[in-house]
């Protein structure tokens, strides 16, 4: 159950659509064609009418940090701490567990979606500051670049 299939994705057929768009780096939700209402993560039923009759849209990959804390001490390999472990609510209303990368973001504050890669595997979906979200495109920036390279 936990196979990969040949485009290295994970074999659930529930969680599949969200994996190949990842690898698209587009970020999408289960919407319930009978109620409307988005859901993450994927299942095979909506949660809020119980519907089997779900389709997949594209989150608009703006959020709001619920809640956020910081990993100091090393857990997996692929991530060596200080690492930003954070819990977002997408603007179409699911929450989703995820980190939060470059300049950190506060509880409450504006986030979008960017992409982690990893080898032989979907990219991520991660969050980082929402620059430039009244337009005024002036973006306090400390150090653009401070993703430390790979
Ligand atoms: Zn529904």
């Amino acid at each position: 159950m936990t196979d990969h299939d040949a485009d290295g994705l994970p074999g659930d057929p529930t969680t599949a659509p969200f994996w190949r768009a990842a690898r698209e780096h587009r970020l999408v939700l289960q919407r319930c064609r009978t109620c409307g209402a988005h859901q993450f993560y994927p299942r095979p039923f909506c949660l809020s009418c119980f519907g089997l009759d779900l389709d997949w849209a594209e989150a608009s990959g703006r959020a709001t940090v619920y809640s956020k804390t910081t990993v100091r001490i090393p857990v997996i390999a692929e991530m060596p701490p200080p690492y930003v472990v954070a819990v977002v609510t997408l603007d179409e209303g699911p929450r989703l567990t995820t980190n939060l990368v470059g300049s950190e973001a506060a509880i409450g504050e504006r986030v979008s979606v960017t992409w982690r890669e990893r080898a032989g595997l979907p990219p991520l979906p991660v969050f980082q500051r929402l620059a430039g979200a009244d337009g005024d495109g002036d973006t306090d920036e400390q150090s653009a670049s401070q993703t430390g390279a790979g």
